[in-house]
């Protein structure tokens, strides 16, 4: 009965950089740039712990970050084969390509998982890693020339979701980062022939609906989305996977019947802790009666997604009030607390929200009553909940109902 927030990063490693003879490399894998992969980490330049730099000082990248992540979308993406490119002509010291290649958790000792190494003129090395099981298309000895595909991306080793880590070494003793020049860098220009753009831009990588409650592994799969939306079904879940929310940024949602605008529920929370670069969101309403609704999605009150459906032959709920509309916010840090308001000129509605944590414990009744127009607050704090992902579950008399997160950060 819940849903989830959730943030996924990546891996690993620190950096002393110097400049010296120039390599010049190609886009180490196919496809087209915020469209079939997405940058996720570069490398990290702030050699102190828990502090983060990437070449132009922002936070693109995690702490200790040796390469740069090229992350697709999704594992149905990894499984119609992408292939990874020699980034220069040189010839192949290196090929592992027998790990498990479906790695959906981050194990630091998995390390590289499957790799292919490529030593270059001039003492550079590029390495290639996480790739596919039995997909290298290369042995060592083998000379390659830029652009020559020599596996598939995988998420073999240390590695969360279908990604190439790509780094760039300097007879093996001194890390480069490719992308230059940048104020928190130290490569006085490029070393790629064609750089691609550094860019923080918010961006939607994808999103959907479905008539059942997914969980991450599910969403990194793609299921297929549903063609309808009626009885026996429970549920109609929104999910979006975006890029570049930033900490202090608001999402909201809406579900909205379209006929006269209707609200059903809407749900307000602050992004927190971090800026995030591959984050995956959702939460569902249960099926709510048969009508047309909308599902609005923003941030920051730019509304990014506006998702109609129907629900055609649910009869849960069909001769009670529809339910009215319900404004949730949660009120993060010293604050602690959620604050209720019922929205337009509608009778009060009667609610009760109960709190679970990530396994779905019940952590508690947080409130049972009614909710009108003044705003009713709930201190968070009597819990002392540890900072963390919890779910709220909301449900209205009908039966109708919600599950929302809500990041506790202390
Ligand atoms: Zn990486």
């Amino acid at each position: 009965m819940y849903n989830v927030i959730t943030q996924l990063f990546f891996f690993l490693c620190s950096a002393s950089l110097l400049y010296t003879q120039k390599i010049e490399l190609s886009t180490p894998l196919e496809g087209i740039a915020g469209k079939d992969f997405f940058i996720v980490n570069y490398v990290d330049h702030d050699s102190s712990v828990n502090a983060i730099k990437d070449y132009q000082c922002g936070t693109q990248t995690y702490d200790g970050h040796q390469g740069t992540d090229f992350t697709l979308r999704s594992f149905a993406q990894m499984d119609s084969g992408v292939a990874v490119l020699s980034a220069a002509d040189g010839v192949v010291f290196h090929v592992v390509d027998s790990l498990y290649d479906r790695n959906k958790v981050s194990i630091v000792e998995r390390g590289f998982g499957n790799w292919i190494g490529i030593a270059h003129e001039g003492g550079w090395r590029t390495y290639y890693a996480h790739v596919r099981t039995n997909s290298a298309l290369v042995k060592p000895g083998d000379r390659v020339v830029a652009g020559d595909a020599i596996a598939l991306v995988g998420s073999s080793g240390n590695s969360t979701d279908p990604h190439l880590h790509f780094e760039v070494w300097k007879i093996d003793t001194v890390l480069h980062d490719p992308f230059g020049p940048g104020s928190c860098g130290v490569q006085p220009s490029s070393l790629w022939k064609n750089q691609l753009p550094y860019d923080t831009e918010y961006k939607v990588i994808d999103y959907g609906l479905l008539n059942w409650v997914p969980t991450l592994d599910t969403l990194r799969e793609r299921p297929t989305p549903p063609t309808s939306f009626a009885l026996p079904d429970s549920v109609v879940t929104f999910w979006i996977h975006q890029q570049g929310l930033r900490t202090g940024d608001v999402i909201r949602v809406e579900w909205r019947r379209t006929v006269d605008n209707a609200l059903w529920f809407e749900y307000e929370f602050p992004v927190s802790e971090q800026d995030w670069w591959y984050h995956y969101f959702w939460t569902y309403i249960n099926l709510p009666p048969s009508d047309q609704y909308v599902v609005r999605y923003f941030i920051n009150n730019r509304e990014i997604i506006a998702r109609e459906f129907d629900v055609d032959g649910s009869n849960a709920v069909e001769d009670e009030t529809p339910v009215t509309g319900i404004s949730i916010r949660y009120l993060p840090g010293d604050w602690n607390i959620l604050s209720l308001t019922q929205t337009g000129n509608t009778p009060p509605s009667t609610l009760s929200l109960t709190l679970f944590d990530q396994s779905g414990k019940r952590v508690g009744k947080l409130y049972t009553g009614e909710v009108n127009s003044e705003r009713t607050f709930i201190d968070l704090a009597p819990l002392k909940l540890s900072a963390g992902l919890y779910f709220l579950q909301i449900v209205e008399k009908a039966g109708i109902g919600s599950t929302l997160p809500i990041f506790v950060s202390q």
